[in-house]
């Protein structure tokens, strides 16, 4: 079967990245193998000038890997993957291929945490500079422009406010200075935020969450349009190695398959949770983009077809009632990470966010009373009977 572009979301999560194997497998198989056999020394050296299309080494192409590749590339409506073995290995890979000594990085502030470090930290060491700034804020991305800015690395919603940016005002904004524009989409998946619609030129995903949604794999994707900019990128990737692997890769594209009926889920459950936090006495604050209360709840409107499954509060108590509850749910689970099946509660301050400095926190508006909660796909009223037992306790 040959898939056409306009196969709607639901259809394409099943189809996407189809194989055609020798015995019709209906799935794509798990090449469980390092390297591949050359018909003769001819076959090996066509493979490895180019001029004949194959697989050589694992590390540089696999056909499971492959698949999932297709598969995400497609339901983003960007033209080719590139599997990586997390998100910060997608990130990573993004960063060495795209900045050289001197260029300057315009980053979300709230942003993940990992993300900062690294730019802060490596890059920052081979005279990299990054700033971060709130991109919700168009009039700050444009004055942070420098001419060396290389990069615009936008996260939306970013993490863990939940702060929405324009991603297609930062776009006009990145090209307008000759700059590519990175969107991390984790949060969103493909189902609920296209950012190559909006102008984005790469696009990029911790699989590990919404995109496996099973909280069994650690993966990462990198989704671009260019041909020319997916060789580089694939060539870098090749040489730093932080490539996914065959089973992993299996494990995510099956995940996949119920992606869109998994975030009509995951949205159903998050609006009805984030309406009865925002109604319960002991609720100073929730951030979701899809409560009108939200700030950029217009530009949500706008840019999301869904408002997502992750939801942030404030409780009056501050972190004290916040630790109550965390430490008394019982269907919920005191984790990081987010985007599975099961729903997970974390306290961003001192997990997720405590490689920023308090400084940096507080500059992203990330307070030491936030609570973020995946919501998961459980039945939403034993979801709301669990967090009212947990939250009477304070
Ligand atoms: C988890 C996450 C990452 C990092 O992904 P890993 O798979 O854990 O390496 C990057 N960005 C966002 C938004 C994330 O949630």
């Amino acid at each position: 079967m040959s898939l056409s572009d306009n196969l709607s979301p639901e259809s394409a999560c099943i189809h996407a990245g189809e194989v055609d194997d020798q015995f019709g497998a209906v799935v794509a198989p798990i090449y469980q193998t390092s390297t591949f056999r050359f018909r003769d020394t001819d076959h090996g050296a066509a493979l490895f000038a180019g001029t004949d299309e194959g697989y050589i080494y694992t590390r540089m192409l696999n056909p499971t890997i492959q698949a999932c590749e297709k598969a995400v590339a497609m339901l983003e409506g960007g033209a080719y993957g590139l599997g990586c073995a997390s998100g910060m290995a997608a990130i990573n890979t993004i960063f060495v291929h795209g900045l050289h000594a001197g260029d300057h990085v315009v980053c979300s502030d709230s942003v993940y945490g990992p993300t900062h470090t690294l730019l802060t930290t490596i890059f920052a060491k081979w005279n990299i500079e990054s700033t971060f700034v709130d991109t919700s804020n168009l009039d700050a991305v444009e004055r942070n422009m420098r001419p060396e800015t290389r990069m615009v690395f936008v996260e939306s919603p970013g993490n863990p406010t939940l702060v929405i940016s324009d991603i297609e005002r930062c776009a006009d904004i990145a090209h307008a200075h000759g700059a590519v524009l990175v969107v991390d989409n984790t949060f969103m998946s493909p189902i609920l935020q296209q950012p190559f619609t909006l102008g984005a030129d790469i696009v990029v995903h911790s699989m590990t969450k919404f995109l496996n949604g099973h909280a069994d794999v650690v993966a990462g994707m990198i989704v671009v349009k260019d041909k020319e900019m997916y060789q580089s990128m694939r060539k870098i990737l090749n040489q730093v190695g932080g490539v996914i692997d065959p089973f992993n890769s299996f494990l995510v594209h099956r995940g996949i398959k119920t992606l869109a009926l998994r975030m009509e889920r995951h949205c159903a459950n998050a609006a009805k949770i984030a309406e009865y936090l925002e109604r319960h006495e002991k609720v100073a604050r929730v951030f979701y983009p899809g409560l009108p209360s939200h700030p950029q709840y217009v530009v949500a409107q706008k840019q999301h077809k869904g408002p997502g499954g992750m939801i942030t509060f404030e409780l009056k108590g501050g972190i004290e009632a916040g630790k109550t509850m965390m430490n008394n749910v019982r269907l919920c689970q005191l984790a990081v990470s987010l985007g599975g099946v099961e729903s997970l509660i974390q306290h961003p301050a001192s997990m997720t966010h405590a490689c920023l400095t308090k400084e940096d926190r507080e500059k992203a508006h990330i307070t030491d009373g936030m609570v973020r909660l995946s919501v998961g796909i459980e039945n939403v009223d034993e979801l709301i009977e669990d967090l009212e037992q947990a939250m009477s306790k304070i």
